[in-house]
């Protein structure tokens, strides 16, 4: 099936707006795609097994929308199924004082996952020439020279075994407008209302410039970026779990060779 995602090869520069956020790909209906989560699901299972048991390389999954893009749904699809030991998640808040005291890729690197891990961000050192660009938390001549450094970044954890898939979680100004209006209806969602959203939201041509630039300027072969129509949650949660199992593939872990001869063993 073939999925909507577009991956940016860093070679031609990608357009936000060109891109539909409704797009569902050859996806078909939404039934159809369901059933081949669930495929996709149990293939993501056995390959994560290998991959931990194997204990040469990681996966590392970066997940960045705008609020309220999916982020969270997306890490329950993931990992619904697997198997937590060799899962790990990390939520990236506005930097504590002690992480605001270290360089910006300080905390980052700490959460990198060990061999055998797969490990998802949500959000992550982009924040870092997002929301700090378009707050102008920094000066431009701080932020600017972190492009370069975040592909360096990257280049260093890919050639020390990470392989790393980002994905770009695509919405509508509109849809955004429907999940926001749906948090305040629903009591069970209220709690991730938040107000700060509201002033988020009136900056967001400044966001998907900021987003278009990142993209463009930080997609490399070894770490490219994936831009994901996500204005529906089926096929946001399908494209990303087809190029998560296909990258699992590419990676294909080997169960370790063993010295025991179990023919040789006898247990008593
Ligand atoms: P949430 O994902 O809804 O829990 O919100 C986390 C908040 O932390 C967002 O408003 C982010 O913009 C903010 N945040 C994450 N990383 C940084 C950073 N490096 N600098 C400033 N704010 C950040
Ligand atoms: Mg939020």
């Amino acid at each position: 099936m073939k999925s909507p995602v577009v991956v940016s090869d860093g070679k031609r520069r990608i357009k936000l707006a060109k891109i539909d956020p409704e797009d569902a790909g050859g996806y078909g209906s939404k039934e159809s795609a369901l059933e081949h989560l669930d495929k996709l699901r149990a293939k993501l299972a056995r390959l994560q097994e290998a991959l931990y048991a194997e204990h040469r390389q990681s996966l590392l999954i970066v997940l960045q929308a705008m609020d309220t893009g999916g982020k969270d749904g997306v890490v329950k699809t993931i990992f619904t199924g697997v198997n937590p030991t060799g899962v790990q998640v990390t939520s990236f808040k506005a930097p504590s004082s002690e992480e605001r005291d270290h360089d910006y890729l300080w905390r980052i690197h700490r959460a990198a996952p060990a061999k055998g891990v797969i490990g998802i961000w949500n959000r992550s050192h982009y924040e870092d020439v997002l929301v700090v660009r378009v707050h102008e938390l920094v000066k431009k001549e701080v932020w600017k020279p972190r492009y370069r450094q975040i592909n360096e970044f990257e280049r260093h954890l890919a050639e020390n075994g990470t392989t790393i898939i980002k994905f770009f979680l695509h919405i509508s100004k509109d849809e955004q407008k429907r999940r926001l209006q749906d948090r305040l209806d629903d009591p069970e969602k209220l709690w991730k209302f938040n107000l700060g959203d509201l002033t988020e939201r009136k900056l967001w041509g400044e966001y998907q410039e900021a987003y278009e630039d990142a993209i463009n300027a930080c997609s490399t072969p070894l770490a490219p970026w994936h831009i994901v129509p996500a204005d529906r949650n089926w096929v946001r949660n399908l494209s990303i779990m087809q190029t998560v199992v296909e990258t699992l593939e590419r990676m294909s872990p080997r169960y370790p060779k063993s010295d025991v001869k179990p023919a040789s063993i006898v247990i008593r």
